[in-house]
């Protein structure tokens, strides 16, 4: 597995998988890698032929309150990880490489990126959409692949690349968990052990809200009462958004007609997490 820094050292390496005729998977990341991380370079292997990773901590989607100085870096303990779930080339830039003038061109999508995690980290997913259109020129990946964990995420990428044209196919991945159902995420590493089982709530909530809904309720605020009722349980748990909405458009719904997102994020001390299911009335 070969660490490049470069754009112009990835280039060679990706080029020269493609002069062989190889499919090119990417998995970009923040670093600080997990088992949800290892699924989706696991997902690339077994669909394309040369697997590049990314792990930059991209400065540009963090707001100004928020943890990029203290997110975890551990370049050495990720290229191990990668090395053992098979990955062929890890591209680790540092922000001179991928930001070596102010940036004045920035990808938004718009619409998309109003309401849930939008609403409440202004520039983020515009910080987002940015970074990972350079990485998809950099890389010019035929695959690449994003997890439903972050599924606002997952569906801004998907808007983009579908309205620019990119050419390549995006692929959402199911989210890893731990055994408690607490999604897996580098910023579990901020929680304690007692509020990594508080944190737990976060999947019961989902939970009981998916099993509200096979019993044939659709009343979104019913619902959302319910996934309140099921955070309350911990004093130390501040719920930021706990939103029902339209699986394309991500706008609120007050009723669940089919399929339907369901998505909170809370804040247990300082950390902030998200998670996800999506709903059917049909099943
Ligand atoms: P991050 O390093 O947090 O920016 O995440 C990089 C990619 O890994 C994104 O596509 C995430 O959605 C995905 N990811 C993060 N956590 C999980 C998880 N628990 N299960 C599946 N994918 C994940």
């Amino acid at each position: 597995m070969d660490i490049v820094k470069t754009i112009d050292l990835l280039r060679s390496a990706v080029q020269k998988g493609r002069a062989e005729g190889k499919s090119i998977g990417f998995v970009p990341t923040m670093g600080a890698l997990h088992k949800g991380h290892v699924s989706l370079i696991e997902t690339a292997i077994k669909k394309c032929d040369v697997v590049v990773v990314s792990i930059f901590v991209n400065p540009t989607q963090f707001g100004p309150n928020e943890d990029l100085d203290k997110y975890p870096r551990d370049l050495e303990g990720d290229a191990k990880i990668c090395e053992q779930a098979g990955a062929d080339i890890i591209f680790a830039p540092d922000v001179n490489e991928m930001y070596p003038d102010k940036i004045i061109t920035w990808v938004e999508v718009e619409g998309l990126t109003n309401n849930l995690c939008g609403k409440f980290r202004p520039g983020h997913f515009k910080g987002v959409t940015t970074v990972c259109a350079k990485l998809f020129n950099i890389v010019c990946p035929d695959t690449a692949f994003f997890g439903q964990k972050d599924v606002q995420q997952a569906i801004v990428i998907k808007r983009m690349v579908k309205d620019l044209n990119m050419p390549l196919e995006i692929k959402v991945c199911p989210t890893m968990r731990e055994e408690s159902g607490l999604a897996i995420s580098s910023r579990n590493q901020y929680l304690s052990e007692s509020e990594k089982k508080e944190a737990a709530l976060i999947y019961a909530a989902l939970g009981k809200c998916e099993g509200m809904v096979g019993e044939g309720v659709s009343d979104c605020s019913k619902l959302t009462d319910a996934m309140r009722g099921v955070l309350g349980k911990s004093p130390n748990i501040n719920v930021e958004y706990i939103s029902i909405v339209d699986i394309e458009t991500l706008e609120d719904i007050d009723n669940i007609t089919s399929k339907a997102l369901v998505a909170m994020a809370v804040k247990i001390g300082a950390t902030r997490l998200i998670d996800n299911i999506i709903v059917d009335t049909n099943k």
